[in-house]
Order: C-alpha cells, then structure tokens, then sequence
C-alpha cells in the first residue's frame, strides 16, 4: 500500500509537469552507498547538502539500505524525483527544478489510533493474537511485555487477555511497533497486568519495571540537549524536523562507553554524523555514537558494557562537542531513552505518585472493556496527524 501511495505522489508531479515521459521505479539503498555518491551518479552537486539546514543534512547519515526507496528517471536519463525513507516518518526528497535540484525532508503520511484488542484463548496468546487480530507486531509486543509478569505456560483454553494499543495505520495498514498503553491476562482467576509509563518503560501493578535487559548510559553523566523525535512540526521553520537519537552535551574527549555487551559492526566516517562507532546488541538491537574526536574500538571487537570505545568530539555537522547516541531495533531508530536504564531505584516519590495515577486510570479502561465483553474495536475517533497545508491538498486530491 505505501508503494501505491509513492507511486501516486510521484505520477501526480509527473503529470503537472509533463515535460518528459518518466518512469517510477523503486529498489532497495545499496548497503555502503553514500547519498554523495548517488548525487554524483545523476551529476548533480553535492552543494545541494550543504544548502539543507544542519540537523536536515545531518539525516542523511541515517539512510538505510534495508528499505526500498523511490526514483522517478525521465526517458533522456535525467532524475526527476528520489523519495528515501528516512526513520519512521520521514523521507528524503530530492527533485528537479528549473533551478537546478534541491533536497528536503517531508512527512509521510499516516494516521493513528487507539484501538482495543480482547479475545478468550484457544491456543496461546501469540498465535492467538495473530489469529483474531491480524497484528504479528501486536503479537511479538504483547508476549515480550507479559512473559514477565505471567508464566505463560499456566495459561489455559478461556483464559482472556485484553490489550489497549495504539497503531500508526497507512492507508488502512498497521505500521511500525504498536504501542502497547495496557496490557492484561486473566488466568486463574487472577489478573495479570503491565502498564506503560510515561518514561515509556513498562511496569507491573506494583510499579516494579518488567524489561529488565536495560542499557547503560553511555557517558558516565549526561547532560540532554536534545531529546529523539520520529518527527516534530517546527512552529518558526514551518517544516517538519526528526531527530533520530538522544543528543548529551560533554566536554571534547570525554569517554564513551558501550551501552551494553556487543560486537562493533562500524567504525569510520558517516557523513553528518561524523566519526561513527556502532555495534550489534542481542535482540537486534544497534547502538550509535557519533561526532567522536577519536574512536578507540575497531569493526569485529567484541566489547563490554561500560568499556571505553571512543571520545566524545564534534566531527561531521555538529555545532559544539557532544555524543548523538542512536538506537535502532531490526534497523528502525527508537527512542534511546526508553532502554537506558539511569538507577537501580525504580519509581521512587514524584515518578511513583504519577505512575499510581495512570495506572488507576488504566486499569479502570481496561477492566471495563473487559467487563462489557467488548469486541475489538476502535476505540476512539480517527485522529488525524498534523501535516502541512501543501501536503493536505495533495491528500484530498488522492481521497484521504
Ligand atoms: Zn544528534
């Protein structure tokens, strides 16, 4: 369905302008390709980069040869338009003016909403999620999440399990990880339950945290001077802005330490991001650093957490020393600070008070729907992401 979409975006332009016949193809980002290099296939000048805002040019680090990307060529061989998707939300977008080319970032386009999930068991949990929902994401989330707080194989035929979620759909399609707010299983007689926080950590009904492979800081303090965003409206640039990882001020050379145990998988330059090490975690996790003044660990070492495996710097587009640290599970970037852990106390005072209130508030939801015997359902209205003037027309046209 996101292909169909792509696709019309780029006929519809072709069609206004209709200068040349064009073709549309997609393919997936050649693994070691630099978008430079690209630039260069096409000759077109690498100038364009440096025209694009900082934290703009600096995205194009986070290119990713897992996902396909669009171009539309014209019969002459002249490149008309490049979409690359760029995290989440975002993709990169080159096209061809009178003026010559130009490169800029803009949303694609989805919807989300909350919806509620509540079935009895025949098999297991899982297969019984993919089954009657239809979500294998939901599935893999929900298990991940409960394994701690219920022993699944106690789990019986009738037992009944409901979920609150909510779900970036495109074009009627669920997108991305859902997002579990409440989960519970009624087995036994007893109710299981796990809450999500508003530190984005999940929590049993006594405010103990379920996921317990957490990482480590990766600077020993840290200091957030920018927080990671899938995609934020600019209310002064009047465009949207991503920042796919968790920016900590720190004086030039300070060490970086591994987040967890791992093997480095990249060590060298990336563009924007400047002097790069990453390294491969179990679970499919992968963590970054980048701006490093010197890199200390080497591609194929393993290394600890904690262990010193660079300094911190300010090399590539970066406006003073810092560490941009990323995270990405099965290659997407994720939210670096909802798997670092930062103290063995748990919720304590303030954090609690706050986590006991959205619990009740929770739970009360949940236990309603699970009272009323609800089917699946949406479970509020549609609620419309924001997105710019230029792009709303465009959806119209094409009957969102
Ligand atoms: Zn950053």
């Amino acid at each position: 369905m996101y292909n169909k979409y792509i696709k019309y975006f780029l006929v519809s332009i072709l069609f206004s302008s209709s200068l040349f016949s064009a073709k549309v193809t997609n393919d997936f980002w050649k693994k070691g390709l630099d978008f430079e290099t690209y630039l260069k296939k096409y000759k077109i000048s690498k100038d364009i980069i440096n025209l694009m805002d900082k934290d703009d040019a600096q995205l194009i680090a986070e290119i990713n040869p897992n996902r396909r990307f669009y171009e539309m060529v014209a019969s002459n061989g002249v490149l008309l338009q490049t979409l690359i998707p760029i995290g989440e939300e975002l993709q990169l977008h080159l096209f061809r003016t009178p003026r010559g080319y130009k490169v800029e970032l803009i949303p694609i386009a989805y919807q989300k909403d909350t919806f509620v999930a509540l079935l009895s068991i025949d098999q297991t949990p899982h297969s019984d999620i993919i089954k009657k929902v239809k979500n294998r994401k939901l599935a893999n989330e929900f298990t991940r999440l409960m394994k701690h707080s219920v022993n699944f194989r106690s789990i019986q035929k009738n037992d009944k399990l409901a979920i609150v979620y909510d779900q970036k759909m495109r074009l009627g399609q669920p997108i991305g990880i859902p997002d579990i707010k409440v989960a519970m299983v009624e087995s036994h007689a007893t109710k299981h339950y796990v809450f999500k926080h508003t530190d984005g950590k999940y929590y049993d009904e006594n405010g103990k945290e379920l996921v317990k492979k957490y990482m480590r800081k990766p600077l020993n303090h840290i200091r957030i001077t920018s927080p990671f965003t899938n995609r934020r409206w600019h209310p002064i640039l009047h465009r949207y802005k991503a920042h796919l990882g968790v920016d900590f001020g720190a004086r030039r050379g300070t060490p970086i330490l591994a987040a967890a145990d791992g093997k480095v998988i990249f060590s060298g330059w990336m563009g924007g991001y400047g002097n790069v090490i990453k390294i491969k975690h179990s679970d499919g996790y992968v963590t970054l650093y980048a701006h490093q003044s010197r890199r200390k660990a080497k591609v194929g070492q393993r290394v600890k957490k904690g262990q010193v495996i660079g300094f911190v710097g300010s090399t590539g587009r970066s406006t003073g020393p810092h560490l941009h640290f990323g995270l990405y599970k099965n290659g997407r970037p994720i939210n670096p600070m909802s798997m670092v852990k930062f103290s063995s106390k748990g919720l304590v005072g303030k954090g609690k008070r706050a986590f006991l209130k959205r619990k009740r508030r929770y739970t009360k939801i949940i236990n309603k729907i699970f009272e009323e015997n609800r089917p699946s359902y949406v479970w509020n209205t549609v609620q419309e992401r924001q997105v710019s003037p230029r792009m709303k027309n465009y959806y119209k046209k094409i009957g969102w």
